[in-house]
């Protein structure tokens, strides 16, 4: 059998391509492959962002708001498009959107956005590791001029220097418009390394040692910060949180403060309730890149009763995001952040506060419906996709609707 993936060599983009690869893979399994094959999308728009394309992938694009935005770069009120496959998500952030516009809205800045590529380089010996970040010290000027030669936007800004025995690792820190960067910065650190290798007796270097650290969790991108550093808060009073979330601000304090304390028995990196759902549901919808959420939902909130009022804020230490480049610039994807202003140049400052403020929307929703009960119910309405049969529990209508919507499903199928 040939296992070759069938490939057009002058235009892998075309419809002959790709219908050569969909045939090869219904062929392996009798299954028709209609929904990618009949995309609607021209694939050579895809030039960049995938190999050995067989078509786009529909995930459903949900609309929360309007949500306020009290920003530094994003001030006024906007609806937030979020794509997911998960029932309940856009509910329960529409109502947490209501209740933060309700009180003024959210008010919210980047504090910093610096963006990470780490060279190591390996030296004779501990001394001369010491003498290499001196002179690496010295010539730090040198070096943001190499990068500058690489890229318009992008700029090397500072730097920390590690070390064990004799290697030497440099956290190299870079702004980059509003790109995520990291092609960018790349591009730059090979520059800077390359000169290091001419001008300092280095025996070897390699470009990215895993203290950047891209697409992983890690305790330094939540210090230091990686990407976007944003922060927000709104102040809730008595009244909406009694008429949306029919609870008061000391439940929902007192049940977040034991729960920080579940996370901290647990070893959780961050501390929040579900910073994922939303951020993950815009990065779907807005192109970003998905790999980048291991660091982006690594945050905090805090929450605090104001007499009775209650004060809830967020902190996002490393948001790796982009209005320009990667997957931004896609049909879909650029239809979503065009709906929210925030697509090309000078709007990455403004989609980063949008993001923080949506996921305080959410953590102010999941907070009140685990305190006032109805987190589980508005799971049984809203998220379920069981099969018809093992359906036991909801009222009457809610299994009409659910078995309407099943039927509709199979009827496609
Ligand atoms: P990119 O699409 O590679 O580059 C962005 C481009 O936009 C640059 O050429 C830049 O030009 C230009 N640009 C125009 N206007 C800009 C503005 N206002 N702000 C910033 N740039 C502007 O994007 P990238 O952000 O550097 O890289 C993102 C992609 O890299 C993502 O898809 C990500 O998954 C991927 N990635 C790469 C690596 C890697 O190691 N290479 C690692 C992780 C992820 P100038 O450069 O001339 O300024």
């Amino acid at each position: 059998m040939n296992t070759r993936l069938p490939k057009d060599r002058f235009n892998d983009y075309s419809w002959d391509a790709i219908r050569g690869r969909i045939s090869k893979l219904s062929g392996l399994n009798g299954q028709s492959l209609e929904y990618l094959e009949s995309s609607t999308l021209d694939p050579s728009l895809a030039k960049g962002n995938i190999e050995n394309i067989i078509g786009f992938s529909q995930i459903p694009v949900g609309v929360i708001g309007p949500l306020k935005v009290n920003g530094n770069h994003a001030d006024g009120d906007y609806f937030i498009p979020l794509a997911t496959t998960e029932g309940a998500l856009v509910a329960s952030y529409n109502r947490g959107a209501r209740a933060v516009t309700l009180s003024g809205g959210a008010n919210v800045l980047v504090y910093r956005d610096l963006i990470q590529r780490a060279p190591f380089f390996v030296l004779e010996n501990v001394f001369k590791a010491e003498a290499f970040i001196e002179w690496f010290d010295q010539n730090f000027e040198i070096m943001k001029k190499v990068a500058a030669s690489t890229t318009k936007h992008g700029k090397l800004v500072s730097y920390k220097s590690f070390m064990q025995g004799r290697i030497v690792y440099l956290r190299l820190d870079f702004s980059t418009g509003d790109a995520m960067g990291m092609n960018m910065v790349t591009k730059a650190t090979h520059e800077i390394c390359e000169y290091i290798m001419l001008h300092f007796p280095v025996e070897r270097y390699i470009i990215e040692s895993n203290m950047a650290v891209d697409k992983k969790p890690a305790a330094i991108n939540t210090i230091l910060g990686r990407g976007k550093s944003v922060t927000a808060e709104v102040f809730f009073t008595e009244r909406i949180v009694s008429k949306y979330f029919r609870t008061t601000a000391r439940e929902i304090d007192l049940a977040y403060k034991q729960q920080v304390t579940g996370g901290q028995l647990a070893g959780a990196l961050g501390s929040n309730g579900h910073f994922a759902n939303g951020i993950s549901a815009l990065f779907l919808a807005c192109g970003q890149d998905l790999a980048n959420l291991s660091e982006s939902v690594v945050g905090y909130t805090y929450t605090e009763v104001l007499g009775k009022d209650l004060y809830v804020s967020v902190n996002l230490p490393s948001l790796i995001i982009g209005t320009v480049g990667g997957g931004a610039g896609l049909p879909t994807q650029r239809e979503c952040l065009e709906i929210l202003g925030c697509y090309g140049e000078g709007k990455a400052k403004k989609f980063a506060e949008i993001v923080a403020a949506t996921v305080i929307a959410g953590e102010i929703s999941l907070a009140a419906s685990l305190v006032a009960g109805d987190f589980v119910t508005a799971h049984e309405k809203y998220g379920r996709n069981r099969p018809e049969s093992s359906v036991t529990t909801g009222n009457n209508a809610d299994k009409f609707s659910r078995s309407a919507a099943n039927k509709g499903r199979q009827a496609q199928a």
